[in-house]
């Protein structure tokens, strides 16, 4: 397989450098999340069929009933993530194609991805592999369990909504760790951003969302 990191026409560096555009007039402020999705290609995520529509702010499928979430959703909840500063390790679940998980691996110190479909995740470490990000691990699994054996973590962010948060994934937050995630049911989600004080946790509100469901494994 080639990878065509540089893009040309509908996926060139001026297509990506209207995608940014785009987000700071919808609101995007984080100087640094800019500048990494400005220099990442998300046309090599994707299907080349779809590829002249990698950088229009939309979401598309990659397969298995899954979607690449739209560019917009990748700053805001990268922008609530690292509103407080630099994060050390991060869990996120739902890897996907794995593009929100190269935008965090050029923001944190160390990533942590999980996803359940096997063949999603195949498909996203060769091509995060192609973009020579190392400070990232994938685990094949279910993510309502979290990653117990690399918790805690500073922040963790889901790509998929559950009805309520599973309680793993609120155990295993560390200390003024911070946590975003898409709540609800099909049709009725928010964006919440969940941060641990001491023993509590304070929840906020960022309006309605629509992402695919997060499956938990009957077990
Ligand atoms: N950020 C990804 C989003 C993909 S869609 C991208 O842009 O490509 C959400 C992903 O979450 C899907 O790949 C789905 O398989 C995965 N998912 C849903 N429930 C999950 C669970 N319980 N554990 C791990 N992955 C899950």
């Amino acid at each position: 397989m080639t990878i065509d990191l540089k893009g040309s026409g509908m996926t060139s560096q001026r297509a990506r450098d209207r995608l940014i555009q785009r987000l700071v007039k919808e609101g995007i402020q984080h100087p640094e999340v800019l500048a990494v999705m400005r220099d990442t290609p998300r046309h090599i995520f994707i299907a080349e069929a779809l590829a002249s529509r990698a950088y229009d702010d939309v979401s598309l499928p990659i397969g298995f009933g899954q979607t690449i979430s739209q560019p917009y959703i990748v700053a805001k909840m990268t922008e609530l993530l690292l509103a407080r500063g630099r994060l050390n390790k991060v869990l996120e679940i739902g890897t996907g194609c794995g593009y929100q998980t190269a935008v965090l691996a050029q923001l944190v110190d160390h990533v942590y991805s999980v996803e359940r479909i096997r063949e999603l995740q195949k498909t996203a470490k060769d091509t995060i592999w192609a973009l020579k990000l190392k400070n990232i691990r994938f685990y094949h699994g279910d993510g309502s369990l979290g990653w117990p054996e690399q918790a805690p973590f500073d922040g963790i962010l889901a790509a998929a909504a559950p009805e309520s948060v599973p309680n793993a994934l609120l155990e295993q937050l560390a200390p003024n760790g911070v946590m975003v995630i898409p709540i609800g049911a099909s049709g009725k989600q928010v964006l919440h951003r969940i941060t641990r004080t001491g023993n509590s946790y304070d929840v906020e509100n960022f309006g309605g969302v629509e992402f695919v469901p997060f499956i938990t494994d009957k077990r």
